[in-house]
C-alpha cells in the first residue's frame, strides 16, 4: 500500500490562478462577444529576441550533426553559459561569483520550490507577506507549514508589507531559520534599497539566517540605488543563495531556463552537532540526483542574452513592459487611486478603492470593464484590499484596459 505524503492534503484544493482561471472562463461562456482583457496572471507576451532564435537555431543544426551532436548537458551548466552569468550578471557589478557556485536550471520556480530539499524538516521558515505561493506551498509540501488556520500556517513566520510600513518588511519579533525575500517583489512591485538590503543582510548575519533571495525581476530595476544582486552587500555571500531567471528577463516562460547561486561560503549545520556543511555540496549532491540538465539548445538561447545584440533587444522587451507599467500608474494615479509598484517592476500593486476587497474590486473588474487582474489576498492575508495588475500585456490591450477604467473611475 502506497501511504501518501500528508503534508500535501493540507493544501487549499485550488491554486490562485486557477480559481481566477474558472471565473474568467464562465464569465466568457456566457458573454462571448466580450474581449477581456488580461493583466492577471505574469507571463510574458513579447516574442524571443532574434538573438535568442538565431542562437537556438544554430544550436539545433549542431545536434543535427554527428560530431557536434550533445547528450546530457553537465549537471550545473555548460561552462559558456556559467561564465556569461558570472561575467555579464556579477562581475559587471563587482561581485565574484565562481563557475562552480551557479546552478543553471529549467526554472526559478522549480528551484525556489526545491531547494528546501536540502534543509531539515524542523527549520522555521519567515516570508514577507503577500509573497510569490511557491514559498510557502513547498514548504506546506515539506511539513514545514504547520495547520492553516485564519488564511494563515501557524508554524510560518509572516512579515507583512503593506502600505502603513511602504511596503518595507520590519525585522521579525519570531525566530526564523530560513527567511524568502523577493526584489523586485512579486506582487507588490516595490523593492529595498541598497541600505535597506543591508539590514537584512546584517540581521542574518548576526543571527545565523539563511536568505532566499530571488532575483526573478532583477532586469526591470531601473533606480541606481537598488541592488540587482543580494551579493552587492558585503558578506551576503555567506548568508544567500540568489535565484534568477530569463523567463522575465528574455522571454523564457516557455522555453525555460534559469540559475541559482550557493556560493561556497555559505554553510548550514547539522543537528545533532552543530557542524557546519556547505550548501553548495549539498545542492550539487541534490541537482546530479534530482536533474538531468537544461537542454544544449535553450542553453546556448540564454547564452545569446548577452550578447551584444542580445542585450539590446532585452533592453528593448523590458521598455516596453515598463512603458505599459508608466501607462497604467500614471492613469491609475490621475483617477485618485494609492498606487504602488510599476517603477522598477512589471508589477502594479493597488488598493482597491471604497473599501472592496481584493475579490470583490476583482469581480467588479471583470464583470462590469472586462479586465482581468490577480486579487492581492490570493498572495497572503496582507494582499487582502489590493489587486495586482501586470504590466506584461500588449500596448494597445493596456490602453484599451486604462481607457476603461478612466471612463468607469
Ligand atoms: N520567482 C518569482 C518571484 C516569480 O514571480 C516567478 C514567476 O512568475 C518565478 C520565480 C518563476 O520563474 P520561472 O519562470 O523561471 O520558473
Amino acid at each position: 500500500m502506497a501511504l501518501v505524503n500528508e503534508q500535501f492534503l493540507k493544501l487549499q484544493a485550488n491554486y490562485l490562478f486557477a480559481d481566477i482561471a474558472k471565473k474568467v472562463n464562465s464569465f466568457k461562456l456566457s458573454n462571448p462577444q466580450d474581449k477581456i482583457i488580461r493583466l492577471g496572471i505574469g507571463d510574458v507576451t513579447q516574442p524571443l529576441p532574434q538573438a535568442v532564435r538565431k542562437a537556438m537555431h544554430a544550436a539545433i543544426d549542431e545536434m543535427g550533426e554527428r560530431d557536434s551532436f550533445r547528450g546530457y548537458a553537465p549537471d550545473q551548466g555548460y561552462p559558456f553559459l556559467l561564465e556569461a552569468i558570472a561575467k555579464n550578471d556579477y562581475a559587471s557589478r563587482g561581485v565574484s561569483i565562481e563557475t562552480s557556485e551557479i546552478f543553471v536550471s529549467d526554472g526559478a520556480k522549480c528551484d525556489t520550490g526545491n531547494i528546501g530539499d536540502i534543509l531539515r524538516k524542523e527549520n522555521i521558515i519567515g516570508v514577507t507577506d503577500p509573497v510569490y505561493p511557491v514559498y510557502i506551498d513547498s514548504n506546506v509540501m515539506a511539513g514545514r507549514a504547520g495547520k492553516f488556520i485564519d488564511g494563515k500556517w501557524s508554524d510560518i513566520v509572516y512579515i507583512p508589507c503593506t502600505s502603513e510600513n511602504d511596503f518595507i518588511p520590519e525585522l521579525p519579533e519570531r525566530r526564523v531559520d530560513v527567511l524568502y525575500l523577493c526584489y523586485p517583489n512579486n506582487p507588490t512591485g516595490t523593492t529595498l534599497s541598497k541600505e535597506q538590503l543591508n539590514k537584512w543582510v546584517n540581521y542574518a548575519l548576526e543571527n545565523n539566517v539563511l536568505i532566499m533571495y530571488d532575483a526573478a525581476y532583477e532586469a526591470y530595476i531601473q533606480d541606481p540605488d537598488v541592488p540587482h544582486s543580494i551579493y552587492e552587500i558585503k558578506d551576503a555571500k555567506k548568508v544567500a543563495i540568489e535565484f534568477r531567471s530569463f523567463s522575465k528577463t528574455a522571454g523564457f516562460t516557455g522555453v525555460r531556463c534559469a540559475y541559482t547561486v550557493v556560493p561556497k561560503e555559505l554553510n548550514g549545520f547539522v543537528a545533532a552537532d552543530g557542524a557546519s556543511v556547505s550548501l553548495n555540496a549539498l545542492w550539487n549532491r541534490r541537482t546530479a540526483t534530482k536533474f538531468n540538465g537544461t537542454s544544449y539548445i535553450t542553453q546556448r538561447g540564454a547564452e545569446a542574452v548577452y550578447s551584444p545584440e542580445g542585450k539590446e533587444q532585452v533592453k528593448e522587451i523590458i521598455d516596453y513592459y515598463m512603458t505599459n507599467a508608466k501607462i497604467m500608474r500614471d492613469c491609475l494615479l490621475q483617477c485618485g487611486l494609492q498606487v504602488y509598484g510599476g517603477k522598477n517592476a512589471p508589477y502594479i500593486w493597488l488598493k482597491t478603492p471604497h473599501g472592496l476587497t481584493s475579490w470583490q474590486f476583482f469581480d467588479k473588474l471583470l464583470y462590469e470593464l472586462k479586465i482581468v487582474g490577480t486579487p492581492g489576498v490570493g498572495f497572503g492575508p496582507s494582499g487582502e484590499g489590493y489587486l495586482r495588475l501586470t504590466a506584461f500585456g500588449n500596448r494597445e490591450d493596456t490602453i484599451e484596459a486604462t481607457e476603461r477604467l478612466r471612463a468607469w473611475l
